[in-house]
């Protein structure tokens, strides 16, 4: 088969977060699997994307609602991502350095979505799947059956995977005019409430729906930004599909970010190494356990908490441990943390930025990581820490919840908060502590970790048989 995945994020071209991680690793697991996997992507200016050299293929212009713009595809010269990877560039409005933020960003995404399928439509290729990421690119299926130009690719069925259903993309209707030429009596499959709401229009248009975890998806019908109704409606075609990891990126024995390699069978004890590395770079004491963070600093990850229970943690249990924070976003979290550093015994740092190889080195370093998380489609920090003997300290949500056993459980392996609250935080300190005390314990339970298998060699399977299960009926 061939599947076309268009998305706004694809690793290591343009990443944010995990929707990045998750697209390119389809791409290149759905290869490894014996199929065609590719990706389209904007050409932003990322410093992958012009570190490195593609070729361009195909030049046209394609109409939007507001007139003609013209667009390039691009492609991948070498085969060192395992997938085809295509680049549309439209000059002004997707070649800037952030893939998101911008006030245009409606009509950008727009304008990315009728090039694709204006390529797709003129090219001849003729994917067998179209898989669209988030609402980003949600508007496709919509697109493909109600704009006559695209009418040749109605029967390829669609399937809109949701990586985050917070962010939707709805826009005011004036917005319309952007669209390029769409048949004015299906309006209806591009309202909600009011609004064009692409994540709205996709799930109503797409063939499946999928989301990031299970326990995503049962959490979407009751609570998703307003569309509870909508998912209760198209509950049928909705499933959820784990996440895996790249073991080829996110692996201990060979990560080029740590100070020193290791694995769950041979030199463990080395991951203690990267601990070092750590302590002394940020200032921390190595013989204290270290307890980190690493996110988008918003509501979502509860990050709001950290500034408070990392201080409360310090007066309530006493300064037996260390915290480092990595993270950006809102404004005033970011000076909490900051200021926060004010307070530090040589037990607290924060890293306000993104930094992809310090991810790395804090997923080996660190002993525990928070994640006291208020929504969690998947999330795959988790997964990270744990192939890297970390324990994960959770909130019980969504992907957490569905890949989180307690230790108080049977072949338990971390530890679980009852809800997104400082007390709950600070009590999943606490028992982390405890678990620390007991070096027996802890050493078996990193090893246990270690060896999960949270791989796309397994996730990939039910992606492929949804796909078999959409080409099969046609
Ligand atoms: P989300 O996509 O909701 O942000 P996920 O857990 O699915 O959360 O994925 C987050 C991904 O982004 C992980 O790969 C994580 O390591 C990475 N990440 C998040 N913030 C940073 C940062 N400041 N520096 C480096 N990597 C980061």
């Amino acid at each position: 088969m061939q599947i076309i995945h268009v998305a706004a994020e694809c690793y290591p071209a343009a990443k944010v977060g995990g929707l990045g991680d998750v697209v390119g690793a389809l791409g290149k697991y759905l290869n490894l699997a014996g199929h065609r996997g590719c990706v389209i992507l904007p050409k932003y200016q990322t410093q992958y994307i012009n570190r490195n050299s593609w070729k361009k293929i195909f030049t046209s212009t394609a109409a939007l609602g507001i007139g003609d713009f013209e667009y390039s595809i691009y492609a991948n010269e070498n085969q060192v991502l395992g997938y085809e990877l295509f680049l549309v560039d439209i000059k002004g409005l997707l070649d800037r350095e952030k893939v998101y933020g911008y006030e245009d960003d409606n009509t950008r995404f727009i304008a990315f979505q009728t090039a694709a399928l204006d390529w797709l439509v003129k090219s001849e290729q003729k994917p067998d799947i179209i898989n669209v990421h988030d609402h980003h690119a949600a508007l496709i299926p919509f697109m493909m059956q109600n704009v006559e130009a695209f009418s040749s690719l109605k029967n390829i069925p669609v399937v809109l995977t949701i990586h985050n259903g917070q962010y939707q993309g709805a826009m005011e209707w004036n917005n319309n005019v952007v669209l390029p030429q769409w048949d004015a009596w299906k309006w209806g499959l591009l309202d909600w409430n009011n609004y064009i709401n692409p994540l709205a229009s996709g799930i109503r248009c797409a063939a499946k729906v999928t989301t990031v975890s299970d326990g995503y998806l049962h959490e979407l019908r009751y609570q998703s930004n307003g569309l509870e109704k909508l998912f209760e409606m198209e509950w049928a075609k909705c499933s959820g599909i784990l996440n895996g990891i790249d073991t080829l990126v996110w692996n201990p024995e060979t990560d080029a970010a740590l100070t020193q390699k290791y694995g769950a069978r041979e030199n463990m004890h080395q991951k203690s190494k990267n601990k070092k590395t750590l302590c002394e770079q940020f200032n921390l004491n190595f013989d204290k356990p270290l307890f980190v963070f690493i996110g988008r600093l918003v509501g979502e990850k509860a990050a709001d908490l950290l500034p408070q229970s990392i201080l409360n943690s310090f007066h309530k249990i006493g300064r037996k441990m260390n915290f480092l924070v990595l993270g950006s976003g809102e404004t005033e979290v970011e000076n909490d943390l900051n200021y926060l550093k004010l307070f530090s015994e040589n037990d607290y740092n924060t890293y306000i930025g993104y930094n992809e190889d310090l991810s790395h080195l804090m997923y080996a370093g660190a002993d525990f990581i928070l994640m006291p998380s208020r929504v969690e489609p998947c999330g795959l920090n988790q997964l990270y820490a744990m192939r890297y003997g970390t324990v994960p300290v959770v909130n019980n949500t969504g992907g957490l919840h569905d890949t989180i056993i307690d230790i108080s459980e049977k072949n338990g392996y971390g530890i679980k908060m009852n809800q997104a609250s400082e007390n709950e935080l600070i009590f999943g300190i606490f028992r982390a502590l405890e678990l620390y005390a007991d070096p027996a314990k802890f050493e078996a339970i990193k090893i246990q970790l270690m060896q999960l298998d949270f791989s796309w060699d397994k996730s990939i399977n039910n992606y492929i048989r949804l796909y078999e299960s959409l080409t099969l009926k046609n």
